[in-house]
């Protein structure tokens, strides 16, 4: 059995920026413009260890930095280790590149007819709109064009690609994702998804964004009632840890489901952030305490320089395995590998099959009982009524 949470332990409020008024607190653009992001940002707040130090340089070329005030306050400051503080701030081993790292890991480029469209999938497709996010996790997938900082230079046409969705009929779902498509104006997002909504054959669209997590401030008013008027819209947002999941999260989570947008949630199984099941648990059941639905735990991309936070395929799928008949049945994401290269998203499922023969299938509950369930039970009953017809 897990402990049961309280609000009282979800952490909230302007923390270390307690002097700064509640009108700007609560302006996304202040907290835009306040972000930590050089070295001597951080430095006078937290007692950098030598491998960060080494992380600010290596990331000159490769995946900006940044961290809202409302996201740093999540940080415990007292623990180098801090399963926060590792996602945003970056790492020497981030100049590491292994072997079987990539600076595009799941093949988007290859799948990209027009720029910014990732066209995978027969019946949807991806839509980058923008290469800026609140702040930056450091395993980034798109690390390649995001921020800039490898020089990718993106800058496509939504016209380009909306016209890609018109002409294509079978695309019937659109994920809005970059970057962060909620860092747009409000006016951005509203064209973008109107011009969507005008397409008869897209049925479903869906944004990714991480800006709930890292800004809570930005879900306002305008944006809910913007967001508001498209019917068949989801989101996705994305929290692998507990610690941030805040009370201003789950405000924001709470006005999206609110204005009837149901939100799922995709995780990346980080070692040692997230991969043990006492801390997955325990995001989940956060989860659903805000209405939102965990859809996928990601293995870690193999994308260049993220090894040191890349956990073990064995690791997801035990912590499946040990959540499955312990929790909710909603509570528990499916585990993905997106395959490299461009195979896209491959399930892996814990086996709770015993033995599988011509006569039963034999299940292991999760207790590690064993149960047996007949095979073809149709066909048996099928002939077995034949049979009785027969000698009437
Ligand atoms: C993840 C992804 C999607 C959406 O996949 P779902 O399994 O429907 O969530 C679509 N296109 C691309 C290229 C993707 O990577």
């Amino acid at each position: 059995m897990f402990p049961q949470d309280s609000l009282r332990n979800w952490k909230s409020g302007k923390g270390l920026w307690a002097k700064v008024d509640d009108a700007q607190w609560s302006d996304w653009r202040w907290q835009l413009q306040n972000r930590l992001s050089r070295k001597t940002d951080f430095e006078k707040l937290l007692q950098l260890t030598d491998s960060e130090v080494a992380g600010f340089e290596a990331s000159v070329d490769k995946l900006s930095v940044s961290v809202t005030p409302h996201f740093f306050n999540l940080i415990d400051r007292s623990d180098p280790n801090c399963p926060i503080r590792r996602q945003v701030v970056p790492q020497g081993a981030e100049s590491i590149v292994s072997t079987e790292e990539m600076a595009d890991p799941v093949g988007e480029e290859k799948t990209m007819p027009v720029p910014g469209i990732v066209h995978r999938y027969p019946d949807r497709v991806l839509f980058l709109v923008t290469d800026r996010c609140a702040s930056y996790c450091r395993y980034c997938t798109r690390s390649r064009m995001v921020s800039n900082a490898q020089g990718y230079g993106f800058s496509p046409s939504i016209d380009v690609g909306l016209d890609y969705i018109k002409k294509n009929k079978s695309i019937r779902d659109v994920l809005l994702s970059g970057g962060d498509p909620l860092l747009l104006s409000d006016e951005k997002i509203g064209r973008i998804l109107s011009s969507l909504s005008k397409i008869e054959h897209v049925e479903f669209v869906r944004i990714g964004t991480r800006v709930p997590v890292f800004l809570p401030q930005r879900v306002n008013d305008s944006l809910l009632d913007s967001l508001s008027q498209h019917p068949n819209l989801w989101i996705s947002i994305h929290v692998n840890h507990p610690g941030e999941c805040s009370l201003e999260l789950r405000d924001a989570c709470l006005k999206l489901t609110k204005q009837g947008i149901p939100i799922g949630n995709q995780s990346v199984l980080l070692r040692g952030i997230n991969d043990n099941i006492g801390c997955m648990q325990q995001l989940i059941h956060r989860l659903l305490m805000m209405k939102v639905r965990p859809y996928y735990l990601y293995q870690c991309d193999l994308v260049e320089g993220s090894s040191h936070l890349r956990s073990s395929v064995q690791k997801g799928l035990d912590i499946i395995k040990g959540l499955r008949g312990k929790t909710t049945g909603y509570a528990i994401p499916q585990f993905v590998i997106d395959a490299p290269k461009g195979g896209g998203k491959v399930p892996l499922n814990p086996d709770f099959v015993h033995e599988w023969n011509d006569s039963e299938i034999i299940l292991k509950n999760f207790e590690g009982e064993l149960f047996s369930y007949p095979n073809n039970t149709n066909l048996l009953v099928v002939s077995e009524l034949e049979h009785k017809l027969d000698t009437v």
